[in-house]
């Protein structure tokens, strides 16, 4: 744990509201280019009403240069092209991407700094980790640039959903990050922190249960926020909780989901209990597509952030109606460059009729990877997102979290070499502080996790939801 984690854990509220908006400053000022940042959402704003033939023609023209541009900076590319004997003069339009192979996360894992613009990181580069839906942890680099051209995307959507200040609403975001210290419940004091820097409200997701959800409603209520956003999994919980008990939630303009498949249960139960509209989006953490909901519920993709392709097990476009393996090429992000990344997730292309909102781009009809279990915990209750507790971990190349029964949590896992006893009480360690300390946990080193249907990795499977309570 970091001196500052420790520091954190160990102050008054108060001081950790303050500790949480200065993280949100530094954050903003770090990651975040407003002049820029408006200025892309300017041509985001003109773009959307493109037609599909200029949509098209950015891509080609986007892609052409990305080419390019790998193959002078990207030492992996610049390798695969010279063998593959693929130049950029030969990439005239997005079909051509066929010629070029996909990229899996096995590969991205052996060579990392190959995919990195000069093979190296630049120093003014922002690190962070994911840990995927495989739950095999990566680093991933963006500048201020990439990532305020991802977030201009976000800005996007935000005003689809009628905010009127889509950079800093008054928000109340449902968060898996650490901001609460182990043990704190219901009692002991709040498990929300406020990030006065960013305008938000931080709920934690470790904490809900039908018992603290009350407190969250009422902390959400004082707050009065224009726009919910976060893992659906945690708001479904507390919609359902709060008309259970017949307590009044506050009103927002919007809610946004993301980062966990949106059941259409759940997404009706939240609507009718927060009486607004849910957004959806599917924006991969390594920055690969983005897929959001419009203001008539289709999901669209964003031609403008990438090339998303959903094919099938062929490797063909996937129909209209049929399951495909979402594979990613974002113009976004040019310190680490990923051409047809094999991200992990499914979703369905949609039908190729106009939606009703008239914008062009390609509809969607589900995301349906990214499907997190939510577990019951008896000591913290509803568990959602598991995935966090891999972020920062070394020496696991995959892992999977079956809930065997009530009192026993099994993580099974694929070590790779560096992997040893200090990252076993770390990933122990984490897994804490999502469950608290009652439950045992089991951790079994494997050589390789099953697939279930269809080839998909579950990464959170539970053997004993029979045993759950009813919500
Ligand atoms: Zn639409």
């Amino acid at each position: 744990m970091s001196l500052s984690k420790k520091i954190y854990d160990r102050s008054p509220v108060w001081f950790q509201d303050l500790m949480v908006s200065l993280q949100g400053f530094v954050y903003n000022r770090r990651r975040w280019d407003a002049p820029l940042g408006r200025s892309l959402l300017a041509e985001l704003r003109e773009s959307q009403w493109w037609t599909a033939d200029q949509f098209r023609d950015y891509q080609a023209e986007k892609f052409h240069k990305h080419i390019l541009f790998a193959q002078i900076n990207v030492p992996y590319y610049a390798e695969l092209f010279s063998s593959k004997g693929i130049t950029p003069r030969d990439i005239r339009s997005v079909d051509d991407i066929a010629r070029i192979p996909f990229l899996n996360k096995t590969l991205l894992r052996a060579r990392p700094l190959d995919f990195l613009r000069g093979g190296r990181p630049h120093r003014s580069w922002n690190r962070h980790f994911t840990s995927g839906t495989t739950g095999s942890p990566m680093n991933l680099y963006t500048s201020r640039e990439s990532f305020t051209r991802v977030w201009s995307f976000v800005f996007r959507l935000r005003e689809w959903c009628g905010l009127s200040d889509p950079i800093y609403p008054r928000r109340v975001q449902f968060t898996g990050r650490d901001i609460v210290p182990n043990g704190s419940a219901a009692g002991d004091g709040p498990i929300w922190r406020r990030n006065v820097a960013g305008n938000a409200l931080l709920m934690s997701t470790s904490h809900l249960s039908r018992q603290t959800v009350p407190a969250y409603v009422q902390a959400m209520k004082n707050f009065a926020p224009e726009l919910i956003d976060g893992y659906p999994s945690a708001i479904a919980v507390v919609a359902r909780v709060a008309q259970r008990l017949g307590l009044e939630l506050p009103r927002p303009r919007a809610i946004i989901t993301s980062a966990e498949t949106l059941p259409a249960e759940d997404r009706r139960l939240i609507q009718s209990a927060f009486g607004c509209k849910v957004f959806n989006q599917y924006a991969s953490s390594d920055t690969g597509a983005f897929i959001c909901d419009c203001e008539h519920g289709n999901l669209h993709i964003n031609p403008e952030f990438g090339i998303c392709e959903i094919l099938d097990s062929e490797g063909r476009p996937a129909k209209p109606g049929e399951e495909g393996e979402i594979v990613t090429t974002s113009f976004c992000n040019t310190e680490q460059v990923f051409i047809r990344y094999r991200i992990g997730d499914a979703a369905v292309p949609g039908p190729p009729d106009p939606c009703p909102c008239g914008r062009m781009m390609p509809r969607v009809e589900a995301v349906t990877g990214r499907v997190d279990d939510v577990l019951y915990i008896p000591e913290r209750g509803f568990v959602g997102r598991f995935d966090p507790i891999f972020k920062g971990l070394h020496g696991i190349y995959e892992a999977r979290i079956i809930h065997e029964s009530l009192g026993v949590l099994r993580v099974e896992l694929v070590p790779d070499p560096e992997y040893n006893e200090k990252c076993e009480a770390a990933l122990i360690e984490s897994l804490r502080r999502k469950v608290g300390r009652q439950i045992g946990i089991v951790v079994d080193k494997v050589a390789e996790i099953p697939r279930g249907p269809n080839g998909k990795f579950r990464s959170v499977t539970s053997m004993c939801r029979n045993e759950y309570p009813e919500v």
